[in-house]
């Protein structure tokens, strides 16, 4: 069977002690059944100061599964000052659990081959992604076609990865055509080919041209998305240093106090809403600086987690919710990087800001398949949005 992964998979290495946002802290680390009767016959290291029986005594259940209990600076037990790991110095890495063994890798095997990436809830992984567009294999030809939404995935990553679109525009575009396969079942290979046909893209890029979304709806629905997502993790007191500042900006602008929506008007900088006007026209100049990195991330993202196994039966749909969960996860980060940048204007939005809320926001986002579709379905009352709502938070 055929194993494939982009072309950055195998440059990873972990940087442990040097990491700024250690995986090993402010995270549920999940131990699984194999592990944790090993465990429970594997005494503490000696260099732990707080003893237990065994290895299980570190562990309790959350949301119904085992994990580290993390200490009450929300850091894993088994984590050295020096940020080492002390189960690691003292038995070796056999010892982890399967998630501490693989992560930050994501690996699914399918009937025809098996995929590799890696998560962006890593550092090190982000930083694997600055300089170039990763290439990725070509799944459509591997499978021969004997699923054509690996050719949907295929295309929708190479519409990301065309430079002459911004972020935006390909993220909705994308979303428009895979609502339209969506709706008009079973995805055919002819269907496909039409509608990432140049002509058909270029009627839709104009079409779609013409759509004009308030700027401060866009601004107020994204606040609210961001402190949707962050309310249990701030009520928990995790990630406090990355989302408190934020959240206080967010809270003080409430809707209506954004950008003017005629052009002309945001060259005033007089008053608050026009101020933040200001400060997003100067925000918008300095994302393009890292156009790259979102790329990258977000085609990362659409090969892990559009197609997974086991969900043949209702693939499209499940392709549009995780899409959907794609976008809501990159509005969100860019939101909190405006909102980084209007705390104080004048600091320069620098490559390491970026990668820590690509990082925290992946972790908060990280969500299983169930619980994505019962966010959205909480959310927004159905589980498919209307290409409307994806136009609204991205900002068309
Ligand atoms: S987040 Fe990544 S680089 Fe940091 S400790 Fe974990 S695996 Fe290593």
């Amino acid at each position: 069977m055929k194993h494939i992964f982009p072309d950055y998979y195998n440059e990873f290495h972990c940087i442990a002690d040097r990491c700024t946002i250690t995986c090993c802290q402010e995270w549920k680390i999940t131990v699984d059944d194999d592990t944790n009767r090993k465990w429970k016959k594997i005494l503490p290291p000696d260099t732990i100061s707080d003893k237990r029986k065994n290895l299980t005594a570190y562990t309790c259940k959350k949301d119904g599964a085992r994990v580290i209990g993390l200490d009450q600076n929300h850091r894993c037990p088994f984590l050295s000052q020096d940020k080492l790991c002390h189960l690691v110095t003292s038995y070796g890495d056999s010892v982890l659990s399967e998630t501490c063994t693989l992560f930050p890798r994501e690996i699914h095997e399918f009937s025809t081959h098996t995929e590799a990436s890696l998560m962006p809830c890593c550092p090190a992984v982000i930083d694997l992604w600055c300089e170039k567009n990763i290439e990725f294999p070509t799944v459509s030809s591997i499978v021969d076609h004997s699923s054509p939404m690996f050719l949907v995935r295929d295309n929708l990553i190479k519409l990301l990865q065309n430079s002459d679109l911004s972020i935006e525009e390909a993220l909705f575009e994308g979303f428009y055509i895979l609502l339209e396969l969506y709706k008009n079942q079973p995805v055919t290979i002819s269907q496909i080919n039409e509608y990432f046909s140049k002509q058909t893209l270029f009627e839709l890029h104009s079409a779609l041209a013409d759509i004009n979304v308030p700027a401060d709806d866009t601004f107020t629905e994204c606040n609210e998305l961001l402190q949707d997502l962050a309310v249990n993790y701030s009520k928990e007191g995790l990630y406090t240093g990355f989302l408190q500042p934020i959240l206080t900006e967010a809270e003080k602008y409430p809707k209506g106090t954004f950008l003017p929506d005629k052009p002309d008007d945001r060259l005033t900088d007089s008053g608050t809403g026009s101020e933040l006007s200001g400060i997003w026209n100067l925000f918008c100049d300095m994302i393009t600086d890292h156009d790259i990195v979102f790329r990258n991330f977000l085609s990362n993202e659409l090969f892990s987690d559009l197609i997974i196994p086991g969900s043949s039966s209702k693939i499209i749909e499940h392709m549009v919710m995780q899409y959907q969960w794609i976008i809501m996860e990159y509005t969100t980060i860019r939101q909190s990087l405006f909102l980084w940048c209007s705390i104080d204007p004048k600091n320069p939005l620098t490559y390491e800001t970026v990668r820590n809320y690509i990082v925290i926001i992946s972790r908060m986002t990280g969500y299983d398949d169930d619980d994505i579709r019962t966010y959205l379905e909480n959310s927004f009352a159905k589980l498919i949005w209307d290409w409307g709502y994806a136009a609204l938070i991205i900002g068309a």
